[in-house]
């Protein structure tokens, strides 16, 4: 695609307050590739505006007609599937058939279960003499990050939608080209002018100046703890509502009795999907002495499959990290590592072979990592696994609550309830059973630092309503 130069707002592209823009550079070869306006506290204000212009009438509309539109959305995303899948390997590195099945079946399906959902959710109940009534909050901020670029769009704009919100978008500044497609499939789909509204921007000017206007009444942000806090304090000012989607450092508890072969070939593949920038990651794989030294031979195997290479070429596992930084920042977390005392058994903080341009990092497996370590506590958000001993299953628990996140998780056992009743005990928002599959209509969401609030399925339309009781 070719992008647009102005900003979707009221149903139109439209000039962007100033001529600033930013660049999108292809990870795979530095490139630069295309660009985007830079958007402006103005742009923002006009977006927010159209928004409010546009709640009451959306607000208004039969569920029918908005499951309607969501549908007609679900078929302009499924339309556009290869240019989805192209941009989002051209801007994020995404391995192609990973960004065909993540980037763009995944946010078609999304989108088509909402329109699904609206067809049987009460939008009222009778609690004894009252009735309650859930109503759209109004006016919403999305600010989304770049490493499922369209799947984090859809999993918020498109429930704030169903609820009858109307919405501004201030997507991730890495990958704004799928943004724009996701606003031109919005468009076709016929949904009225100003009910979905597109800023690109700065974080910290855009996203920002969203987070501070008056006319929006929640703000829905998925990103790094660090900006997830501050956005919470902001908003704290004028008492909005957020729900915010944060970092994750999971465990992947591997039980006596466990296919230990099954296990840590899982988790390895776990981690290197999207080489690494998963936030739900199981990062951290807890192994029970007895088998420890087999499931390190074990990972070492299977890390050897993710050779580094161009995303666009058909064959390729393992892609780049989206930017300079992000790979600096996951090459320092290896050389941390190293430095902190744990056993490097594949990868390491160089260039891996042959690929000197390019945001590339070796696939990593550390052994020997102990709970303190910062790569047992910290984000890296790279494709770097550290591999846990425990003695047993309370030290294993000990571990796996250890960190200040509490985003995903699995656990192995042969024994099914064991492994449930030890996922019960874990302080996390989801836990994979023996590579249980993804479920898009499940609530996704974190405890402690890595969120407040849930997106996906039917608790994630709730996240856009309040109530309202009428006493008789
Ligand atoms: P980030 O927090 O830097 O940016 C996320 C978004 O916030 C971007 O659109 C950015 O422009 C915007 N932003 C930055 N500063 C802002 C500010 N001051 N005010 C308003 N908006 C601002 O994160 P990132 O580097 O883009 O993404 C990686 C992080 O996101 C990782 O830590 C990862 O774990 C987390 N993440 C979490 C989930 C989840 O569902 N829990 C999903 C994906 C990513």
């Amino acid at each position: 695609m070719k992008a647009h130069d102005g900003m979707y707002i009221g149903g139109e592209w439209r000039p962007a307050a100033t001529t600033d823009v930013i660049e999108v550079v292809n990870p795979a070869d530095e490139q630069v590739i295309d660009a985007v306006p830079a958007g402006t506290a103005r742009d923002v204000d006009a977006a927010v505006r159209a928004a409010r212009a546009a709640f009451p009438g959306w607000k208004a509309t039969a569920p029918a007609e908005r499951a309607a539109r969501i549908a007609a959305l679900a078929g302009s995303l499924a339309a556009r599937r290869d240019e989805i899948a192209a941009t989002v390997t051209a801007e994020l590195g995404s391995p192609l058939p990973f960004a065909e099945m993540v980037s763009a079946d995944l946010p078609a399906g999304v989108t088509a279960s909402y329109a699904e959902l609206l067809k049987g959710y009460e939008f009222s109940e009778r609690v004894g003499n009252s009735v309650v009534h859930h109503e759209p909050v109004g006016v919403v901020g999305a600010i989304t990050p770049w490493n499922y670029p369209l799947h984090q769009i859809t999993a918020k704009v498109v429930p704030a939608l169903a609820a009858g919100c109307t919405v501004v978008l201030k997507p991730a500044e890495d990958t704004p080209l799928v943004a724009q497609l996701f606003a031109e499939a919005v468009h076709e789909a016929g949904f009225p002018a100003g009910v979905f509204n597109l800023v690109t921007g700065l974080g910290a000017v855009a996203g920002q100046a969203l987070v501070e206007h008056d006319g929006v009444d929640l703000v829905s942000f998925t990103g790094s703890t660090a900006v997830g806090k501050g956005i919470a304090a902001t908003a704290a000012a004028s008492v909005k509502r957020v729900a915010l989607e944060l970092g994750g450092k999971s465990a992947n508890v591997i039980l006596p009795g466990a296919d230990l072969e099954r296990a840590v070939k899982a988790g390895v593949a776990n981690v290197m999907a999207n080489s690494g920038q998963t936030c739900s990651a199981w990062t951290r794989m807890l192994v029970d002495a007895d088998r420890y030294d087999e499931a390190v031979e074990l990972a070492v195997k299977a890390v050897a499959k993710y050779v580094p290479g161009d995303p666009a070429q058909p064959g390729t596992r393992l892609g780049p990290l989206v930017n300079g930084k992000q790979r600096d920042r996951v090459r320092g977390y290896i050389e941390r590592g190293v430095a902190e005392g744990a056993r490097l058994v594949a990868g390491g903080p160089e260039a891996p072979d042959g690929l000197t341009t390019g945001y590339y990092v070796r696939p990593t497996v550390f052994a020997d990592v102990t709970p303190d370590m910062t790569i047992a506590q910290e984000e890296i958000f790279g494709p770097v696994v550290s591999i846990i001993r425990y003695a047993d299953e309370a030290e294993a628990l000990e571990i796996a609550n250890g960190t200040v996140y509490g985003l995903a998780g699995a656990v192995w056992c042969d024994d099914e309830e064991k492994a449930v009743a030890f996922a019960r005990r874990m302080e996390t928002g989801q836990v994979d059973i023996n590579g249980g599959r993804f479920n898009p209509s499940a609530p996704f969401g974190g405890w402690k630092q890595s969120g407040v609030g849930r997106e996906l399925g039917a608790h994630g339309l709730a996240e856009f309503l309040q109530t309202k009781s009428l006493q008789f």
